[in-house]
């Protein structure tokens, strides 16, 4: 059975902290056959590499451009916004979020309002101990509940990453709101387990390359590994396509 991924709505450029233009990933993937991608760079409120809020417009016009030069392809416009503990809980206001075609969502370190001093000094085993992770969880798990309550998320981008979450809690909500799970390969979350817990509710996955630089647009073979092992039915991935 030979593997196909249609789309991939998860990548980055320079215009974050990516290493090639959006043209160098367009480029990648109409080279491997894909059939839609998206360029989904870091939110504005991360302190280092978010985008500039005024660069959107200029994103949005190479993006027009290169529709008329790629016309095999869909290009889409959409934004990897920070999780954060503040108004809607991520860095993307409502308004801002019609600037985009969607809004892709995930947890950061550097961004103000996210724990994030406490969720690295435990990822990093500084901090330590069950009941330490349990409080951590239990605030992180609120913020991705108001996330994924108050906006329009597309995809949940690799759930589990950089900070404790109560998985099966998040995937209950990712279900009733109809947002995509994603099995990176450029993290290593969903992990199996995690991939185990959030199959137990009705929620579809995706597989992304969180690609930050052009060759690795479109790499998907990882994901699909982690999905196996955890026992997935992989038409619960919206975005493989099985070729006989
Ligand atoms: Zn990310
Ligand atoms: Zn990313």
């Amino acid at each position: 059975m030979k593997l196909k991924m249609i789309f991939d709505y998860h990548t980055h450029t320079v215009f974050s902290h990516g290493k090639g233009s959006i043209e160098d990933n367009v480029k990648a993937a109409v080279e491997k056959g894909i059939k839609s991608i998206a360029i989904t760079d870091h939110g504005p409120g991360h302190l280092t590499y978010g985008i500039k809020r005024e660069a959107v417009k200029e994103m949005r016009e190479e993006i027009n451009r290169l529709k008329e030069l790629y016309p095999e392809i869909e290009i889409l416009l959409g934004v990897e916004a920070n999780i954060v503990n503040k108004d809607n809980y991520i860095d993307i206001s409502e308004e801002e979020a019609k600037e985009y075609d969607f809004v892709n969502a995930g947890y950061h370190y550097g961004v103000t309002n996210g724990y994030c001093i406490y969720n690295w000094l435990f990822e990093h085993g500084i901090l330590k101990g069950s009941k330490r992770r349990e409080k951590l969880s239990k605030r992180n798990t609120e913020m991705f509940l108001g996330a994924i309550e108050k906006n329009n998320i597309k995809i949940l981008t690799h759930p589990g990453d950089k900070a404790p979450i109560d998985m099966e809690a998040v995937a209950k909500a990712c279900a009733k709101k109809g947002v995509l799970m994603e099995i990176s390969t450029h993290h290593s979350h969903l992990t199996v387990d995690e991939i185990k817990i959030a199959a137990k509710e009705d929620v579809s996955f995706v597989i992304s390359s969180d690609a930050h630089n052009p060759e690795r647009v479109g790499d998907f073979q990882g994901g699909i590994d982690r999905a196996v092992e955890a026992g997935l039915d992989l038409n619960r991935i919206v975005n493989i396509l099985k070729e006989d």
